[in-house]
Protein backbone atom coordinates (compact mmCIF):
# COMPACT_ATOMS: atom_id res chain seq x y z
CA UNK A 1 0.00 0.00 0.00
CA UNK A 2 0.98 3.90 -0.28
CA UNK A 3 2.36 5.09 3.16
CA UNK A 4 2.99 8.81 3.52
CA UNK A 5 6.23 8.82 6.21
CA UNK A 6 7.94 11.90 7.78
CA UNK A 7 10.51 12.58 5.09
CA UNK A 8 13.41 13.02 8.35
CA UNK A 9 12.78 9.40 9.22
CA UNK A 10 13.38 7.98 5.88
CA UNK A 11 16.93 10.42 6.11
CA UNK A 12 15.91 13.52 4.15
CA UNK A 13 17.17 16.59 5.81
CA UNK A 14 14.17 18.15 6.35
CA UNK A 15 14.28 19.01 10.20
CA UNK A 16 14.80 21.99 11.72
CA UNK A 17 18.11 21.49 12.63
CA UNK A 18 18.76 20.74 8.69
CA UNK A 19 19.51 17.15 10.20
CA UNK A 20 17.93 14.17 9.19
CA UNK A 21 16.25 10.81 11.49
CA UNK A 22 16.56 7.57 9.65
CA UNK A 23 14.55 4.91 10.68
CA UNK A 24 16.06 1.73 10.03
CA UNK A 25 12.86 -0.01 11.06
CA UNK A 26 10.42 2.25 8.80
CA UNK A 27 12.89 1.81 5.70
CA UNK A 28 12.45 -1.76 6.22
CA UNK A 29 8.60 -1.38 5.18
CA UNK A 30 9.57 -0.47 1.52
CA UNK A 31 10.03 -3.98 1.24
CA UNK A 32 6.76 -4.67 0.90
CA UNK A 33 5.16 -0.81 0.91
CA UNK A 34 5.46 1.99 -1.38
CA UNK A 35 6.67 4.71 1.14
CA UNK A 36 6.48 8.32 0.18
CA UNK A 37 8.73 10.88 2.18
CA UNK A 38 6.74 14.22 3.36
CA UNK A 39 7.75 17.02 5.33
CA UNK A 40 4.65 19.43 6.12
CA UNK A 41 6.81 22.30 7.61
CA UNK A 42 8.68 21.61 4.07
CA UNK A 43 5.62 21.92 2.65
CA UNK A 44 3.70 24.94 4.58
CA UNK A 45 6.78 27.23 2.87
CA UNK A 46 9.55 26.82 6.24
CA UNK A 47 13.40 27.45 5.84
CA UNK A 48 15.52 24.58 6.54
CA UNK A 49 17.15 24.46 8.92
CA UNK A 50 14.98 26.77 10.57
CA UNK A 51 14.47 28.24 13.91
CA UNK A 52 12.79 25.29 16.19
CA UNK A 53 9.16 26.02 17.23
CA UNK A 54 6.59 24.06 19.33
CA UNK A 55 2.77 23.93 19.88
CA UNK A 56 1.33 26.26 22.75
CA UNK A 57 -2.81 26.19 22.82
CA UNK A 58 -3.70 26.19 19.28
CA UNK A 59 -1.25 27.86 17.74
CA UNK A 60 2.53 26.81 16.99
CA UNK A 61 5.60 29.68 17.77
CA UNK A 62 9.53 29.52 17.50
CA UNK A 63 11.72 29.55 20.22
CA UNK A 64 11.70 33.67 19.77
CA UNK A 65 8.35 33.86 19.69
CA UNK A 66 7.50 34.21 16.11
CA UNK A 67 3.88 33.05 15.56
CA UNK A 68 3.99 30.40 12.95
CA UNK A 69 0.86 28.74 12.99
CA UNK A 70 -0.66 29.64 9.03
CA UNK A 71 2.46 27.39 7.83
CA UNK A 72 2.02 24.62 10.21
CA UNK A 73 -1.69 24.57 9.03
CA UNK A 74 -0.86 24.84 5.19
CA UNK A 75 1.57 22.01 5.66
CA UNK A 76 -1.04 20.27 7.25
CA UNK A 77 -3.39 21.15 4.32
CA UNK A 78 -0.93 20.10 1.93
CA UNK A 79 0.10 16.44 3.29
CA UNK A 80 -3.63 16.01 3.39
CA UNK A 81 -3.60 16.69 -0.37
CA UNK A 82 -1.29 14.16 -0.75
CA UNK A 83 -2.54 11.86 1.49
CA UNK A 84 -6.04 11.48 -0.84
CA UNK A 85 -3.78 11.99 -3.95
CA UNK A 86 -2.16 8.72 -3.03
CA UNK A 87 -5.18 7.03 -1.84
CA UNK A 88 -3.12 6.45 1.61
CA UNK A 89 -5.26 4.67 4.78
CA UNK A 90 -2.11 4.71 6.97
CA UNK A 91 0.66 7.45 7.73
CA UNK A 92 3.92 7.08 9.93
CA UNK A 93 4.92 10.06 11.39
CA UNK A 94 8.23 10.86 13.30
CA UNK A 95 7.26 11.45 17.88
CA UNK A 96 6.97 14.94 19.52
CA UNK A 97 7.35 17.04 16.21
CA UNK A 98 4.86 19.81 16.58
CA UNK A 99 3.89 18.98 13.22
CA UNK A 100 3.76 15.27 12.55
CA UNK A 101 3.91 13.99 16.99
CA UNK A 102 1.51 11.53 17.30
CA UNK A 103 0.49 11.25 21.31
CA UNK A 104 3.25 13.13 22.39
CA UNK A 105 4.52 16.46 21.50
CA UNK A 106 7.24 19.06 22.92
CA UNK A 107 5.17 21.20 25.91
CA UNK A 108 5.94 24.33 24.06
CA UNK A 109 8.61 25.42 26.80
CA UNK A 110 11.15 24.29 24.74
CA UNK A 111 12.86 22.51 27.50
CA UNK A 112 12.61 18.48 25.70
CA UNK A 113 9.45 18.04 28.06
CA UNK A 114 6.64 16.36 26.38
CA UNK A 115 2.75 16.28 27.13
CA UNK A 116 -0.11 14.36 25.50
CA UNK A 117 -1.14 15.73 22.28
CA UNK A 118 -0.76 15.61 18.38
CA UNK A 119 1.20 17.40 15.87
CA UNK A 120 -0.60 20.17 13.49
CA UNK A 121 -0.47 17.82 10.45
CA UNK A 122 -1.11 14.84 12.25
CA UNK A 123 -4.50 16.40 14.19
CA UNK A 124 -5.53 17.43 10.17
CA UNK A 125 -4.99 13.74 8.99
CA UNK A 126 -6.92 12.05 12.16
CA UNK A 127 -9.78 14.39 11.46
CA UNK A 128 -9.76 12.70 7.99
CA UNK A 129 -10.06 9.25 9.00
CA UNK A 130 -6.24 8.56 7.93
CA UNK A 131 -5.04 6.20 10.64
CA UNK A 132 -1.79 7.75 12.07
CA UNK A 133 1.64 5.55 13.54
CA UNK A 134 4.03 7.06 15.37
CA UNK A 135 7.46 5.36 14.82
CA UNK A 136 7.82 3.59 17.67
CA UNK A 137 4.77 1.47 17.00
CA UNK A 138 5.88 0.67 13.50
CA UNK A 139 6.72 -2.64 14.60
CA UNK A 140 4.01 -3.65 16.25
CA UNK A 141 1.67 -2.15 14.27
CA UNK A 142 3.47 -4.15 10.96
CA UNK A 143 3.39 -7.06 12.93
CA UNK A 144 7.82 -7.01 12.11
CA UNK A 145 10.18 -9.65 13.99
FE1 LIG B 1 10.33 15.46 10.16
FE2 LIG B 1 7.78 16.13 10.28
FE3 LIG B 1 9.61 17.74 11.34
FE4 LIG B 1 9.42 17.52 8.69
S1 LIG B 1 7.88 18.34 10.06
S2 LIG B 1 11.28 17.47 9.88
S3 LIG B 1 8.88 15.39 8.47
S4 LIG B 1 9.13 15.67 12.01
Amino acid sequence: MNILVSGCLMGLSCRYDGKPKKNDTVLSLMKEHNLIPVCPEQLGGLMTPREPAERKGEGVFTKSGMDVTEAYLKGADEMLKLAKLYDCKVVIMKENSPSCGAGKIYDGTFTGKVTDGNGVATETLMEHGIMVIAESKVRDYFQLV
